[in-house]
This record gives C-alpha cells, sequence and structure tokens, in this order.
C-alpha cells in the first residue's frame, strides 16, 4: 500500500481535492482535522495542554486555539512543548488507521504543512495542489469571512508553493481555470496500478 500525501498553501483546494479522491473510493486521512479532535477529546494530550497553559484553555471541553495560537507565537519553546505532546499521538493514532486500510492501493493523508512540519518524509508521493496566491485570499476571505490581512498572516508561516512543487511527485493545479477532475483522475489511474 502506497501513502500519499496532500498538501497545499492555504485555501489552495486540498479539501476540494480529497473530496474527490474519496468520491473514488480512497481512503483520506485529514491530519489537520484529526489532530484537533484528538487535541479535545484525547486524555493524555488533555492533560499536558492543561499543564501546559493551565485549565482554562479548554471552555467546555474545547481547546481555545486563539489563546494558543497567540501564546506559541512569540515563545517557540512552549510551541516545541506542545507539538512534542500532541505529534506522537497523532502518529499513533495513524499509524492504526492505515492499519486498518492496509487491502488499499493507496491511501490519502491530507496536511497543510506536509513538508514544514517534515511529514512528507512518512509518505511515499506527495501531491501538491496549487492555486495562485491572489485566488486563494480571495477564496479563503470568502470561505472564513476575514479579512485580506488575515489571510497573509496565516500565510506567512507556509513554505512557499514554489518549493513545494520542486519536492512534489505530482501537482493538481486548482484555479479558475483547469479542470480538477480530470488532473485527479489521472493521478489515481497512476496509483492504481
Ligand atoms: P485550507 O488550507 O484553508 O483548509 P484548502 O486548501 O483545503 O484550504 P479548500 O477548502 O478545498 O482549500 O478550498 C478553499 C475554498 O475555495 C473553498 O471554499 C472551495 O470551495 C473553493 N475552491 C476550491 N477549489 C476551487 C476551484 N477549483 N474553483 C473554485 N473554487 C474552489
Amino acid at each position: 500500500m502506497i501513502t500519499v500525501g496532500v498538501t497545499g498553501g492555504i485555501g489552495s483546494g486540498k479539501t476540494t481535492v480529497c473530496n474527490i479522491f474519496g468520491v473514488l473510493g480512497v481512503p483520506v486521512y485529514n491530519a489537520d482535522t484529526e489532530a484537533r479532535h484528538l487535541t479535545n477529546t484525547h486524555p493524555e494530550i488533555v492533560k499536558k495542554v492543561s499543564l501546559l497553559f493551565g485549565k482554562d484553555i479548554y471552555n467546555n471541553g474545547q481547546l481555545n486555539r486563539n489563546k494558543v495560537g497567540a501564546l506559541v507565537f512569540s515563545n517557540k519553546e512552549l510551541l516545541q512543548q506542545l507539538n512534542a505532546v500532541i505529534h506522537p499521538l497523532v502518529a499513533a493514532h495513524f499509524k492504526v488507521w492505515l492499519s486498518k486500510h492496509r487491502y488499499c492501493s493507496y491511501v490519502i493523508k491530507e496536511a497543510a504543512i506536509l513538508f514544514e512540519s517534515g511529514a512528507y518524509r512518512q509518505v511515499d508521493k506527495v501531491v501538491t495542489v496549487t492555486a495562485p496566491q491572489g485566488v486563494r485570499i480571495k477564496r479563503v476571505m470568502r470561505r472564513d469571512g476575514i479579512s485580506e490581512k488575515m489571510v497573509l498572516d496565516r500565510m506567512k508561516n507556509q513554505m512557499e508553493e514554489k518549493e513545494k512543487v520542486n519536492k512534489s511527485d505530482y501537482i493538481i493545479a486548482c484555479n479558475d481555470v483547469d479542470l480538477v477532475i480530470p488532473q485527479v483522475l489521472r493521478i489515481h489511474e497512476e496509483l492504481m496500478v
């Protein structure tokens, strides 16, 4: 079985592309969604995150992500400690998930920061979803109802698209011009062999 990482900048269309793979019957693991879910529900993570940030960091069982973001923004050590709590347990969760899909030709791991986090080393192939920056900004402003500045702030921590493209096995252009489904189908046919 092959593990394929799908990545791309904010608003590039990763989830849209992964939904198409999903319709084709390919199992998709969304690393960001699973990490968020585990951060709220996994007893060991909840305990350790509460120790790092104080119990008030959870409101009705939900981690106050804005507060965490603000606290780790200027404190790299705290960010490393947080990652050291979350990453091993998410990795273990992914491993269990993988074992359930052993019978598949390939599976997808969707991760926004696949390269930045180093997780690309644990996948066999990488697909990068691309779209021009202006298009991505407009999409996220519309989808999340936020300002251009807020989108640009979120983009700051991400690797340049060019760099991701250079490190990838496949590229899917998810812009306003190219058709996305045929691009996904071409990759699917190659990976199903
Ligand atoms: P994020 O990193 O912020 O989670 P993402 O890369 O997963 O974003 P999507 O959520 O798939 O991106 O897409 C962002 C927005 O753009 C969504 O509202 C989606 O419906 C829209 N979108 C995605 N692809 C296209 C496309 N080819 N044409 C028009 N709109 C698109």
